[in-house]
């Protein structure tokens, strides 16, 4: 996948930009708020995903302006492409008769309903400050990256996960009545068996899936610290080996554990066990980087996870993903730096950093100056 070039207009800061891309490197560097996260955000939403800041539509039209315009054309696999996104501004919308018209996409000249249409065309993933969460803060962090990476490839994991929430719903509340209604015990039994299958169902998928991404990513890492450290990533579902058992071992083991947690369940009124419990543990040189990992670690650590997470789309889709990282480079030192300018070989990378020093050994590609929103100098590596 390869994005060639981008059209903005009153997009946040920017008035009016237009840049052609390199296949490799670019480089979006200028002084705080100029507009350089405005730019990877631009390109971000043709993936028909959330804003990774999570912004709303209307905050991308440029104050005053009563809308804003975006256009991209890129290469996949298979063949050019043209997208387009105009989103109008509130006030204009308001004298729309739908909502949804408030945004108008479009691919290759077609109008699309909405924009998650676009999922499935332009693959990209985005490395921001905000996603440091992934290992700075709880479990319920990681688990939502882990099941928005494996719904991404799987669709089906999704209706496991539904069921999953469904059925964790249903028992939470039988359990808060026991209380009042001790007769219904033998209905806990009964949605204790779908629940032990759809937690099998959830936790088979994570650990097949962390097994797949754990050498990826150790490899990623292995690259970004010249090979002084080692990252692993471990998944906590309470099962030694998860990757290694079978789904019905996995049912088996979670009826054991609800006859285990009974009490505690009734006592608190909610399930102890299940996926919704379990962690993606990361791991720098055996322990835990949560804890113990330096800034610079958490950075790489956080990277390979999502260059991991690359790989994968890229073996299920054979489209390579355009890789954004926003703020990057800040805390990382000259060698963590060169991997990312220098390494990421087959890749679209662009990267954004506040001075010429930060990408001084950048080799091939293109570098954009952003000043005030707009683009004041483009420079070629080659
Ligand atoms: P930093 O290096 O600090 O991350 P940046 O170059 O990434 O800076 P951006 O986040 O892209 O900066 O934002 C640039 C500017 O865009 C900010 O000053 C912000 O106030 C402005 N901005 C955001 N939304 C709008 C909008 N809808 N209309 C006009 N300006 C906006
Ligand atoms: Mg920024």
């Amino acid at each position: 996948m390869r994005l060639e070039s981008i059209e903005l207009t009153n997009f946040r800061n920017i008035r009016s930009l237009s840049l052609e891309a390199a296949p490799g490197v670019n480089v979006i560097y200028g002084e705080n708020a100029q507009g350089k996260t405005n730019l990877t955000e631009a390109i971000w939403m043709f993936t028909g995903a959330k804003s990774f800041r999570g912004a709303k539509d209307k905050e991308m039209v440029r104050f005053g302006e009563s809308s804003c315009k975006s256009e991209i054309q890129f290469a996949s696999a298979l063949r050019e492409q043209t997208a387009k996104i105009e989103i109008f501004s509130a006030d204009t919308a308001s004298g729309f008769a739908e909502e949804k018209r408030s945004k108008q996409v479009s691919l290759n000249g077609v109008t699309l309903d909405s924009a998650s249409e676009l999922a499935g065309q332009f693959y990209a993933v985005v490395f921001s400050p905000a996603h440091l969460s992934l290992v700075r803060e709880g479990p319920a962090v990681r688990r939502k990256f882990l099941d928005t990476a494996i719904g991404q490839i799987m669709p089906r994991y999704e209706h496991y996960l539904r069921e999953y929430q469904r059925i964790l719903t249903q028992r939470n509340a039988l359990l808060k009545d026991l209380e009042r209604f001790p007769q219904l015990s033998q209905t806990l039994e009964i949605w204790d068996e779908s629940f032990a299958k759809a937690a099998a169902a959830v936790t088979f998928c994570r650990a097949r899936y962390v097994s797949r991404i754990q050498p990826l990513a150790s490899a990623v890492y292995d690259g970004i610290s010249s090979g002084k450290e080692k990252f692993e990533l471990s998944y906590q579902c309470g099962i030694k080996q998860p990757h290694e058992k079978t789904k019905d071992y996995m049912k088996e083991f979670f009826m054991r554990e609800l006859k285990e947690t009974y009490r505690g369940d009734i006592e608190r009124g909610a399930t102890l066990c299940g996926p919704h419990r379990d962690d993606l543990e990361l791991l720098v040189n055996g322990m835990p980087m949560r804890l113990y990992g330096s800034q610079g670690q958490q950075r790489s650590g956080v990277l390979a996870l999502k260059m991991a997470e690359c790989s994968m789309v890229e073996e299920v889709t054979s489209e390579t993903p355009v890789v954004l990282l926003d703020d990057v480079m800040s805390e990382l030192d000259a060698g963590r730096r060169d991997y990312l300018l220098n390494h990421l070989e087959n890749r679209q990378v662009f990267v954004t950093c506040c001075d010429d020093e930060s990408f001084r050994g950048l080799k091939q590609g293109k570098s954009f100056l952003i000043h005030g929103g707009e683009l004041v100098r483009t420079g070629d590596f080659a």
